[in-house]
This record gives structure tokens, sequence and C-alpha cells, in this order.
């Protein structure tokens, strides 16, 4: 079902909160592809007769009576908050994330909290300490990272909506593998106040759904103005789910020139031709854009990340929270915390970002790094005065095999290729389903101009007027 029809039924009283709840509870507890990290049934059951009690009060709320699954990188109080990390692993915090707040108000239950890479480093959910997820479309395939708990268990029908963090593609990516829709907003809109932190100046929380309605409603819960957050905009929020209905007329669509020489998989580009003459036929102009630069992003993006992780991750040092090492010396405590805590993605990022702030290497790295950033920022504001939105693959390939990062571990940081320009320039992007092929989802994007989230998800809404790719389930 729907988030839609989800809402419909709670609010025409075919279902209460806590019948969906149950039937959501169960399918937790059927899960074979490792895809939470808790079960949440004693809260949810109570938060959902609560609902069901004050039916007035939350029928009209955007989320009314709808589970929602978390992804474990927010912070929920008195609930265990691991990151997909042993270092968080008995980590009880004592407050919870403006986002799950949000949510909450907003009427939905949380009944489970997701997996994911570990502190939302990975592009395949290998990297988790609680064991990698398996794509629902095929379990022995991955189902994206790093929130890829979050998007299989919308796609596995599991939840309707859940919640995840895209720093580099996080959303958008495992949206695509799982065939599903998945939105990145501008950075800013959400708060990132109880959200763990990886790298601060990109982190930023989205929506899932199977459409763009359902993230237009989630999008409409999750986003306001949040002083706990130095960096949350503190613009007036547009109402997205009313965006749906707007005619925003037709539009000029960037695409980008020679992108097929990107090393987009056949079968990807393919989609992504058929989606072009959609466009096309709602209306809309494509217009070929010189975007020779999007690919150094990737470089840019590999320095930086690392970089502010290893000043975010210093904290977990075993004396504030998390795990502590049985150690009586301080020097040795903190190394063998460490050591022990951290899994061995994290601590190359942690290498890797400390060499590129130290003195001798800063200028050549680090610096560098944010250059090339802003002229990533420069050239999406080039690109923004002649086109309302630029149109592209989500990423190169499909779902692919468990373990592929044994080979070649360069191979994943480019799956990220096409997500993270608009993650380096704070940019608000959707993925959702435009394709199908051996017998897998493939997903496109829309980037847009600053606060546009309104028109991609009134651009991806009216595709799925006319498409069924958002509907197929595995
Ligand atoms: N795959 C990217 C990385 O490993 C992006 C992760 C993210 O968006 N959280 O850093």
């Amino acid at each position: 079902m729907n988030f839609r029809e989800q809402r419909e039924n709670f609010r025409n009283k075919k279902i209460s909160a806590k019948e969906a709840v149950q039937e959501a509870l169960c399918k937790v507890e059927n899960d074979k592809l490792n895809i939470f990290i808790s079960n949440l049934r004693d809260s949810a059951e109570k938060r959902a007769e609560e609902i069901d009690n004050n039916f007035e009060k939350y029928k009209d709320r955007p989320l009314s009576g709808v589970p929602i699954a978390h992804k474990d990188i927010f912070c929920t109080e008195n609930i265990q908050t691991t990151c997909g990390s042993k270092m968080l692993s008995n980590f009880i915090p004592p407050y919870s994330s403006t986002v799950t707040r949000n949510c909450d108000e907003a009427g939905s239950v949380m009944i489970a909290k997701t997996n994911m890479d570990e502190f939302a480093m990975g592009s395949s959910n290998e990297t988790s300490f609680f064991g990698p997820v398996g794509n629902p479309w095929n379990d022995s395939l991955v189902p994206g990272g790093s929130s890829g708990g979050s998007a299989a268990c919308v796609a596995a029908n599991i939840t309707s909506i859940s919640t995840g963090t895209d720093t580099g593609g996080s959303i958008r990516q495992p949206a695509a593998l799982c065939g599903i829709t998945g939105m990145k907003p501008t950075y800013g809109l959400v708060s990132r106040w109880g959200m763990i932190a990886f790298c601060s100046s990109m982190d930023q929380a989205g929506p899932f759904a199977r459409d763009a309605f359902g993230c237009a409603a989630l999008l409409d819960a999750m986003a306001s103005y949040d002083g706990k957050d130095s960096t949350c905009s503190k613009r007036d929020v547009v109402n997205f789910e009313n965006a749906l209905a707007e005619d925003f007329g037709a539009l000029n669509i960037g695409i980008i020139k020679n992108i097929e020489d990107l090393g987009i998989n056949n079968d990807v580009l393919e989609a992504y031709e058929h989606s072009k003459s959609v466009l096309q036929q709602l209306g809309h102009t494509l217009k070929e854009i010189d975007f020779s630069e999007l690919s150094s992003g990737i470089c840019s993006y590999y320095v930086i990340a690392p970089a502010e992780c290893s000043s975010n991750l210093s904290r977990f040092d075993g004396v504030k929270y998390g795990y502590r090492s049985d150690q009586n010396n301080i020097s040795e405590l903190y190394m063998k915390t460490r050591s022990e805590g951290f899994g061995d993605e994290v601590k190359k990022r942690i290498l890797i970002g400390t060499h590129v702030l130290s003195a001798g290497f800063y200028d050549a790295y680090y610096l560098k790094a944010q250059q090339v950033r802003r002229m990533m920022k420069n050239k999406f504001e080039d690109i923004f005065k002649d086109v309302d939105l630029i149109f592209m693959p989500t990423t190169l390939d499909q779902a692919f095999e468990k373990n592929r990062q044994d080979s070649d571990p360069n191979r994943m940081y480019k799956e990220d290729l096409l997500t993270i320009p608009a993650n380096l320039a704070g940019l608000p992007a959707i993925s959702f389903p435009n394709g199908f092929k051996n017998n897998l989802p493939v997903g496109g994007q829309f980037v847009g101009n600053y606060f546009k989230e309104d028109l991609l998800l009134n651009t991806a809404n009216k595709i799925q007027e006319v498409t069924d790719w958002h509907k197929m389930t595995p």
C-alpha cells in the first residue's frame, strides 16, 4: 500500500493507527533482509493507541496514523541509537532529534530503526556493524547506502515512508537501487539537530516513499526552522503536498552534454533516454548544457568528507558516551576504544581526513578541494540561469553484488559520481524510479535550484502520473 492510501484509510477510519502499526511490526519481525537494527513494538503500540484515542487532534496532520521507520542515525530519546557502529551499540540518547520529533508531531508512529552503513559512510550498506542489508528485489544484491535499510524498508512494503540522510547520495542512490522515490532537500531546509554528524557541511536529512506524493507529505513534516541548528534556514517553508497540484507550466530541463562518457551502464542510459522522451511529451523543453566539471566533484568530496568526519568523530573516545575498551591508562583507553569501536571504512576515512588537514598537506588537498567545491557551486549557478531543472541518471549502475568492494575499493566511491555535485553545492535533488532492466529498477534524478523542492516534487509527480515504474514491487 502506498502512503496516500494508508493515510486515507486512517482518516476514513477504515484502519486504526494501532492496526496499521501491528501489521507493519509483523513484517518487521519477519524481515529476512536485515533491514532493521531495532524493533520498537512496545512504544509503537502505545503511541498508536494515543493517536487513535485522539483521532480528531491527529487526523489532518501530514502523516496521520502512518507507521514510519527512521534511519538509526537520528537520536531517539530512551531508544538505542547506533549509527550502524559498534562504537554506539550501547548508546541510549537522552533526547530526540528534531526530525523524529517533527515526524511524531505530524502523526506518524515510529515502529523501528533501520540499518545503515557505519556513520553513514558507504554506498552499499556493507559497512554496518550489524551486517549487510539485502536488496528486496534480489537479496544477493546490495540495496545501496548509506540509508539502505530505510530504502529497503519502503521497497519491501514494510512501511510506506521512512527517513534517510544524504551527504553524498545516501538517499538518492539507495532509492534508485531499490526502485522507490527519495529526496535530498536543500542544505538547511531540515534541521540536523540530533542527527549524528558525518560531514556537517553536507549532511542533510530527507524522505523516502514509493512516490513523490509520499515524499512531499513526509518533507512537510520534517522541514522546520530550528534554532538548535545554526545552519537551518529561516525561510518560510512552503506546503509541498499542496505544491503537487500547482501548475509550473512548461519547463526548460538541462541535459548534460556527453553524459555517456562518464561510464554509465547501457541499461541505465536506455532508461534515461526513454525518460527524456516522457519529459518532452509532458511539454518540457530539453536543453543541452556543458557540465564537464561534473566528474571532479567526487575528488573534492572524498577530501572534504573525510576531513570533516575526522573532526566530528573525535568525540568518540570511550569517555563521553558509547563503547569503552577495558583499560586503565587514559591514552591506551582512547586508542583501544577507537581501534575496537570503529570499523575499517571509518578508520580509513579518519586517516585520510587527518592527513589532508595536516599542516604540510592542507593547501595541497583540503584547500584545493574547497576551491573545486566553490567552482561546482558557481557552475550550477550559471546553469540555473538557463534551465529550471537538470535531469540525469542517479547512479552509474543498477544494484550490484555484495562484496564487490573487495576487488576494487575505488569503484565504490565512483558510485557517487552523479549524486555528489548536488551535495557539494547544497542543492535539492530527487531520485525516482524511471525504468526496469534485468528484473531490477533504474533511477533518474532532478537537481534544482536552492529551495525549489516544490518544483522538483511537482515535476516528479507529473511523471509518475503518466508512468508506472514507481508502482512496481518486488
Ligand atoms: N557514499 C557516500 C560516502 O560513502 C555518501 C554517503 C552519504 O551520503 N552518507 O561517503
